[in-house]
């Protein structure tokens, strides 16, 4: 079990990502802003962080690039949940810093995948030696 941060302004999408991650035993936290995501992150400490790309005031990538320039939250994986499909968007979601993405709207499968994929990596990370 992982606690999960969400921070997601959709209701539809929150609840559906809720849903799917409780299902499997994840516990789940839920911001519906970037403000409000970059405490709870802060506070919380959570194990990863979902992050919609477009919320209302501060977008998930600046939101992300603080995250990234913070010594208590760096080192938290973000994967970007993002409705853009376009060829570039995934340069720009990782120039921010994210980890990973997942596209909208969730594949129920490939969303599990992708979330079990990025903690088994924190798990099994090895420090950096250089
Ligand atoms: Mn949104």
């Amino acid at each position: 079990m992982a606690k999960i941060l969400v921070i997601e302004d959709n209701p539809a999408n929150m609840a559906l990502a809720t849903f799917l991650l409780q299902s499997v035993g994840h516990a789940v936290l839920s911001a519906t802003d970037a403000e409000a995501g970059l405490t709870l992150a802060r506070d919380q400490q959570p194990d990863l962080i979902l992050m919609d790309i477009q919320l209302p005031g501060m977008d998930g990538l600046k939101a992300t690039a603080l995250l990234k320039q913070e010594d208590s939250t760096r080192a938290i994986p973000v994967i970007a949940l993002t409705a853009l499909a376009m060829s570039g968007d995934e340069e720009r979601i990782r120039a921010a810093g994210c980890d990973g993405y997942i596209a909208k709207p969730f594949a129920y499968r490939e969303f599990l995948a992708t979330i079990a994929a990025q903690l088994a990596r924190e798990v099994h990370a090895v420090p950096n030696e250089s």
